[in-house]
């Protein structure tokens, strides 16, 4: 399910990215911690980069910085996974109509990217994935995912999506000992998303 509103991080400076995963770190040692996330928007002048309300910039942030808590949690137990999997979101390929060449299998259901442009990011992230031994599913939503870890037996996965999506993936890697890594969308709305390529090799 994709939030209510939109939004596009790509330009707001990486080191809010930095700040993020250093108050993630530090989550739970504050009491002062919406006072925090306030403080962050205002810094990187959130609002003014994005045109997000202040509330909708506080679920955005806190969203983020939840990921990025998990991520941290779960790390240890993801480096040792051996079969891993990379969920990649279709809204970030470069063509949403029958200009991206992707085979769609709907048994699974997931695309398989043809590589049919250069600058596409599925394209970039797939390739990189496949070099490391990664499976890699391009999906239309989280709701495929209980299927494909059924038949991957996956121990790892890396999942790159909107903030909303990946709370499911969550609750769906609850139910399982598979470790999981999140990569949040920059830019969300369904069509023509970003995720940031240097957070991918990271954490692949
Ligand atoms: S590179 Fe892959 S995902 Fe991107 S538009 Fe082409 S087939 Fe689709
Ligand atoms: S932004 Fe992408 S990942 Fe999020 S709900 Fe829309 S299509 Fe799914």
């Amino acid at each position: 399910m994709p939030y209510k509103f939109t939004f596009d991080l790509s330009k707001v400076p990486r080191f809010f990215f930095t700040e993020i995963a250093r108050v993630s770190y530090r989550k739970g040692m504050h009491k002062t911690f919406l006072k925090n996330l306030q403080d962050i928007i205002t810094k990187f002048r959130i609002q003014e980069a994005t045109g997000l309300n202040l509330s909708d910039a506080v679920v955005l942030l806190q969203d983020l910085i939840d990921l990025q808590a998990v991520n941290l949690l779960e790390r240890g137990k993801f480096m040792q996974a051996k079969k891993r999997a990379l969920f990649l979101p279709h809204c970030s390929r470069k063509y949403m109509d029958n200009r991206c060449k992707a085979f769609f299998d709907a048994s699974i259901p997931s695309y398989t990217c043809a590589h049919c442009s250069k600058d596409c990011l599925v394209n970039k992230a797939d390739r990189l994935a496949k070099k490391k031994g990664y499976d890699v599913y391009v999906l239309p939503g989280a709701s495929c995912i209980p299927k494909i870890l059924k038949m991957g037996r996956y121990e790892g996965v890396v999942g790159v999506a909107c903030g909303e999506e990946i709370k499911l993936s969550g609750e769906i890697l609850s139910d399982t000992d598979i470790a999981g890594q999140a990569i949040p969308l920059i830019k969300n709305g369904c069509a023509n998303t970003a995720f940031n390529m240097d957070t991918l090799v990271k954490t692949l």
